[in-house]
């Protein structure tokens, strides 16, 4: 149906990392009509199930209103803005005073707007002292990040969605792309419908996306890093290298070849190695080598692992030695899974960042000293989130302050991550809903967040596409804008000058000038050509893809649209000198503590529903697309271990126990169990699938290997 006047407000989607363009008119009963931004660039129009039932979820009902404090072991109980922020800013200020600035902590989100995030991590990393700042996004791709550190140099996608239009063979690896990024998925099927693209799906678990695809690779657990060192082999066998982009833009090719050979020396070796078919792996190869234009996707079962970095370096591997990357329909691709995963990363949103994509080398840490006139700059990383509530377990983190997350669900062993938080002297929680799994670990303080259709900011998608988040309805109650509550405190502790912004757009225009300050062509990241935005060419900022570097004009408010689609096509890698690395691939551990726990447990997402459901749970629509949380075997497991499809089971690991329905799936590998994330106490009686989930992580990335928990299924 054609909108309804008035012209709708644009904005962008709150869920996955697509980052699809929204346009949005309220009704006047406080909720909205919805469609895809045909003009977005991220989605032309197109919408999920889950961004076209936004309309349904913008009610109050369940919303934190006002702040809410308690004293002593009394409970929550409503109290003013003043009150809450003085208080927070006096128990930050005791705790860093007696125990040091790494007794305080930060734990954010990649829901969160670039604005807030630059706003804490700046408080925290230049003002506070401790870099102990890490988020969610270090559960989603980590592991990404760093390989492409190891690789590129840099943290950069180097490609954009439109290559995926223009390849001739998309590899998804580890992606449910189908549930998990359904309208780039959308745009695959309609480029293969017209131009014949092949898509090979690489993934130990049949999924929907592994249904529609032409070619299946269903390799046992673990096994990525394998099988693309047997594709680089086979491709240096085929006579399949770029010598010209090897001999200009690369380093250490030979030792990763060497490397290869000895991991999977030919296609026969590497079938055996990754439990696949010989033929089925031959034919994968030639086609990736008779194919130029291929882009290699990848997710969660590449980073949500313990090599998740090296199988994102064997991966990158291939492309640079037949120099496929930054070329049109050709790189590899990390398929993002948050709104604003990447956005946080712009500003430094992970313990071992500083913002604009500096790390902590002495130099960088003085450059960012120097532009915030910061009094007390972290010099050295802090704990990533394993890490840091471990941390705050054994009592060494006394202060945390956390935003827009649900720790008590999201984390491995949440067990253990709500004793911790029930530890401290100091929980702050800033939240757009009431009552949550961690809102339950009573926080001293819960601050009122604005949450989508009242934010204000912007977020950067999965091809480094920065869009703007536009409110369309008023902030109600109480609620304010999630960087206010941080300059507030910073102004009580003497910070007044250096957060004074009264905008968003104000602290934009900060991390923009930031990302250019001293930047000589060394960092990927840099945006200072939207640092003079005025507030108006902000508000109208149409969606740009970084680097926007000054000299690419500010004109992005205009209609034209600076920014960069591709990097790397004639190397210019953020490396010493310019050339990317080959990685050479650890051996593959096997999982870790299974005696007794015959089964490997994934876990993942499913079409309908977003994290741990605060705000898709609140549409009927989607809810009926599974109603409960479950657990799916394969039915030989199933009927070996008496459990009837429909049925419950108690599912136990080392860490802990729930109890799920029966899904007797013949998709589903045997020896494996699936379980999706989304359910918590607060929704389900038996409690979140994260309690059972091993808290081992990648050694590099830090991210935890949620794709591999050993468990042992009963009839319940
Ligand atoms: Fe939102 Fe992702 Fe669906 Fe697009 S694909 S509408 S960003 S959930």
């Amino acid at each position: 149906a054609p909108l309804p006047s008035p012209p709708p407000v644009k904005t962008t989607c709150p869920y996955c990392g697509v980052g699809c363009g929204v346009a949005v008119v309220p009704d006047a009963a406080g909720g909205a009509h919805v469609e895809g931004d045909k003009a977005h660039p991220a989605n032309f129009g197109r919408l999920c199930s889950k961004g076209a039932a936004l309309g349904e979820t913008l009610g109050l009902e369940t919303r934190l209103l006002y702040p809410m404090m308690r004293t002593g072991d009394g409970p929550l109980a409503r109290t003013s803005w003043d009150v809450a922020l003085d208080r927070v800013a006096r128990d930050l200020a005791a705790v860093i005073d007696s125990h040091g600035p790494g007794s305080a902590a930060f734990y954010l989100s990649g829901q969160l707007l670039t604005e807030d995030y630059y706003v804490a991590n700046k408080l925290a990393k230049g003002f506070l002292g401790t870099a102990h700042v890490d988020t969610n996004s270090r559960l989603c791709m980590a592991s990404s990040v760093a390989g492409h550190k190891r690789a590129f140099g840099s943290d950069t996608v180097p490609g954009c969605y439109a290559d995926l239009e223009a390849a001739d063979l998309i590899v998804l690896v580890g992606s449910n792309a189908a549930f998990c990024h359904p309208v780039l998925f959308r745009r695959m099927e309609a480029a293969r419908a017209k131009r014949g693209t092949k898509i090979v799906v690489i993934d130990p678990r049949g999924t929907e996306t592994a249904a529609e695809a032409d070619m299946v690779l269903p390799l046992a657990h673990g096994t990525d890093a394998i099988l693309f060192s047997g594709l680089l082999v086979y491709l240096a066998d085929a006579g399949r290298l770029d010598a010209a982009f090897l001999g200009r833009h690369t380093q250490g090719f030979a030792e990763a070849l060497a490397a290869a050979r000895a991991i999977a020396p030919d296609a026969a070796a590497t079938a055996r190695a990754c439990g696949l078919g010989a033929a089925d792996v031959a034919a994968f190869f030639a086609l990736f080598a008779a194919t130029g234009k291929v882009v290699t996707g990848y997710s969660q079962g590449v980073n949500q692992s313990a090599q998740g970095t090296d199988k994102v370096g064997a991966i990158v591997n291939c492309h640079l030695a037949t120099g496929r990357i930054g070329r049109e329909g050709m790189g590899p691709f990390s398929l993002t899974g948050q709104p604003n995963a990447m956005g946080g990363r712009e500003v430094g949103g992970l313990a071992n960042q500083l913002a604009a994509h500096m790390g902590f080398s002495p130099a960088e840490v003085d450059r960012v000293r120097r532009f915030w006139s910061a009094p007390r700059m972290a010099e050295r990383e802090g704990l990533k989130a394993v890490d840091m509530f471990a941390a705050i377990g054994a009592g060494e983190i006394k202060a945390l302050w956390v935003m827009g997350t649900n720790p008590a669900v999201s984390l491995p062993q949440t067990g253990a991550v709500r004793a911790a938080l029930e530890k401290l002297d100091l929980f702050v929680l800033s939240e757009n809903v009431a009552a949550n799994d961690t809102a339950a670990c009573r926080p001293h303080v819960m601050l009122p967040a604005a949450a989508w259709g009242e934010k204000d900011g912007t977020v950067t998608n999965s091809e480094r596409r920065i869009s703007r988040q536009r409110a369309f309805l008023p902030l109600p109650g109480e609620v304010k804008h999630g960087w206010w509550p941080l300059a507030e405190v910073a102004r009580r502790l003497g910070f007044a000058d250096a957060f004074a912004w009264t905008s968003a757009a104000a602290i934009f225009r900060e991390h923009a000038a930031l990302s250019g300050f001293e930047n000589d062509g060394a960092r990927d990241f840099d945006i200072s050509g939207l640092a003079t935005l005025s507030d108006a060419a902000y508000d109208a900022l149409q969606p740009v893809q970084w680097p926007v570097p000054k000299d690419a004009g500010a004109g992005a408010g205009a209609g034209a649209t600076p920014g960069t689609a591709r990097l790397f096509a004639d190397g210019g890698f953020f490396t010493a000198d310019r050339r990317a690395r080959f990685i050479v691939p650890a051996p593959v551990a096997p999982p870790l503590g299974a005696e007794g726990f015959p089964l490997l447990l994934n876990t993942g997402r499913l079409r309908d529903q977003w994290h741990t459901m605060t705000r898709t749970g609140l549409s009927p629509r989607l809810a009926a697309h599974e109603p409960v949380p479950f657990v799916a075997v394969h039915p030989d497991d199933a009927a070996r271990l008496g459990l009837a499809h429909g049925g419950l089971a108690r599912v136990t690991s080392a860490q802990g126990a729930t109890v799920l329905e029966v899904r007797a799936d013949p998709r589903q590998p045997p020896g494996t169990a699936f379980a999706p994330i989304h359910w918590s106490f607060a929704n389900a009686s038996h409690g979140p699938i994260g309690q059972l989930v091993q808290a081992r992580t990648d050694p590099l990335s830090g991210q935890p290997d949620s794709k591999a928990t050993p468990v042992a299924l009963a009839p319940e």
